[in-house]
């Protein structure tokens, strides 16, 4: 079956179409879609699609656009979330300053304490990284005793040399409609790291692949990503399928 490990079906983009949606993932052959919170509501919507269809599980966690959102009584709510047997990990979690809508150590402050949850629920977790690789990569360094648990640096967009350091550090990572775009340097990367740490994802509303670039996307057009990955590789797309399959259920081991 195609996965996707990262798709945000709880973004109000979606609101009152789950149904439609779903039915367009199973057509597609699409078989595990993993919703990814990004705030306290949304990472609570993501637990009701998983409850509402067996296909579907999530992750909780604060995105770092809304890191100064975390206070105690969010962390609460956080954990438990974290017990209910279709949530796979915490995130998404992490560093961006491209937005930057909140200073770097309030950024920093909800990162730690969340992957601190994450090793203490014995979870993997999911880490956005965006225009941050050397914070990013610094911070799981030093932090390297909280990654026990395994964690994906989700659609993957810093270099090679970046990949190196991240995969030493025990990192999976996932790719999605960006390796589609018209970009040799993208495809430098992607081969840069050995298929057996990759999987798939859309990162949904946001992200279609081309040719359905700045469309709406679903977890219906992973075929697409799978069929560029299987290309750069030189592998079938079928070998392509069961590999991202693998993977995903390496990394969240509740699938
Ligand atoms: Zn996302």
């Amino acid at each position: 079956m195609f996965v996707d490990v990262h798709a945000h079906l709880n973004d109000p983009k979606f609101a009152g179409e789950e149904e439609r949606v779903a039915d367009l993932c199973l057509q597609a052959g699409v078989g595990l879609v993993v919703n990814a919170g990004y705030d306290l509501s949304s990472s609570e919507k993501a637990k009701e699609l998983a409850e509402r269809f067996p296909f579907m599980y999530f992750t909780a966690g604060v995105h770092p656009d809304h890191a100064g959102e975390l206070d105690g009584e969010s962390e609460k709510r956080l954990i438990g979330l974290l017990s209910h047997p279709k949530c796979v990990g915490v995130g998404e979690i992490g560093f961006d300053f491209h937005w930057n809508v909140y200073p770097r150590d309030v950024q920093e402050r909800a990162f730690l304490r969340q992957a601190e949850i994450a090793c203490r629920e014995e979870l993997p977790f999911v880490v956005h990284s965006r225009d941050a690789s050397a914070a990013t990569t610094e911070f799981l360094k030093k932090h390297a005793d909280l990654t026990a648990h395994g964690f994906v640096l989700h659609c993957y967009s810093e270099s090679a040399e970046c990949a190196k350091v991240y995969r030493k550090l025990g990192a999976y990572f996932t790719f999605g409609g960006v390796i589609t775009f018209t970009n040799a340097k993208k495809e430098e990367v992607v081969s840069s790291i050995p298929p057996a740490y990759v999987t798939t994802e859309t990162d949904c509303p946001y992200l279609a692949p081309h040719p359905l670039r700045g469309t709406k996307n679903t977890p219906a057009n992973i075929p697409i990503i799978v069929e560029k990955l299987a290309s750069i590789y030189g592998m079938t797309v079928k070998e392509t399928e069961k590999i991202a399959e693998e993977n995903a259920r390496k990394i969240f081991k509740r699938l």
